[in-house]
């Protein structure tokens, strides 16, 4: 379908997200090709695609179908897909032929063993690496979005001991990305990445390469439990969930705000202590509890 930018910057406005977006930005010049999109999966659990067809929201696009089929023009994504095989690759090596198109990547990108721990795809009778498809797709892509921390920099797919050097996309690639941070991302963090890209808008980053306007904020500054005493046990309502080792302190998300489920919760109100899945050092100490951080 084809979008104009005004449509789009209605389906902004609309959006539950419009009230975090922040100031006016700056325009962005994308081309064209750039409501076509290609989403690449790499190391990872396929979370950060469930955690998108979970969109579920009262105002447009309300649904993953919505935004695929009124919004932006998907053309390869492995796990919804109909098509497979060759047939897929192709659809997707057409938009590159093109240019100028967002390219999404969820999962990390393995690096060892000349990107061997993870392939692509195959075509034409040869074997593709994540890590060639996606240093060649990010090439011509007008923007890459990485859905998620471990495409972002590497994230449980690089904990330690990491032993297929898993990266993030930009690390991996010497590219710029724009990181939708999460594991996984919220559905709406993903849809405001992607409305704010397709309007042309701007999109200030932090230094981890996270929209501010998304990040920009500690979550235990808008955590409700904030003033209350800190428990020792798990399981007592309403109470700071510090000394159980949350990291809200240190953490830099809107779940407290924007929560979960359409709204409906988040990890502290269900009395989970927040373990930072949207930092750059997620998981600090590994799935074992050992090592000393991710991608180390
Ligand atoms: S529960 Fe976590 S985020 Fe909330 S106030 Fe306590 S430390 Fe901060
Ligand atoms: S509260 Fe923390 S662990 Fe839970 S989703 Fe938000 S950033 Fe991730």
């Amino acid at each position: 379908m084809e979008i104009s930018r005004r449509h789009f910057l209605s389906v902004l406005g609309a959006s539950s997200l419009a009230a975090i977006a922040g100031p006016a930005l700056d325009a962005l010049a994308l081309p064209a090709n750039a409501k076509k999109a290609i989403w690449l999966q790499g190391s990872g659990c396929t979370g950060c695609s469930i955690s998108f067809l979970n969109r579920i929201s009262s105002v447009s696009p309300t649904s993953a179908a919505d935004v695929l089929l009124n919004v932006v023009e998907l053309n390869y994504q492995p796990t919804i897909m109909s098509a497979s095989g060759e047939l897929a690759v192709s659809a997707a090596e057409a938009v590159y032929a093109q240019g100028g198109y967002v390219l999404l990547v969820e999962g990390g990108v393995p690096t060892a063993f000349g990107g061997a721990a993870c392939w692509g795809w195959s075509m034409g009778g040869k074997d593709y690496t994540f890590l060639e498809i996606v240093n060649k797709y990010s090439s011509k892509a007008a923007a890459t979005i990485c859905i998620g921390t471990c495409a972002s920099w590497g994230g449980v797919s690089a904990a330690y001991p990491n032993p297929t050097a898993v990266k993030g996309v930009a690390q991996a690639t010497g590219r710029k990305t724009i990181n939708i941070a999460g594991c996984p991302p919220h559905p709406d963090w993903i849809v405001w990445g992607l409305a704010q890209l397709l309007a042309g808008a701007g999109m200030p980053l932090d230094s981890y390469g996270r929209p501010t306007a998304l990040y920009g904020k500690k979550l235990h500054e808008r955590c409700p439990r904030k003033e209350t005493d800190e428990i020792k046990t798990f399981g007592v309502d309403g109470r700071c969930l510090k000394a159980l080792g949350c990291k809200g302190p240190t953490t830099e998300a809107p779940c407290a705000t924007s929560k979960w489920n359409n709204g409906v919760n988040w990890c502290v109100d269900a009395n989970a202590p927040c373990i930072g899945c949207t930092e750059a050092n997620f998981p600090v100490r590994g799935l074992m509890g050992i090592g000393t951080g991710s991608g180390e």
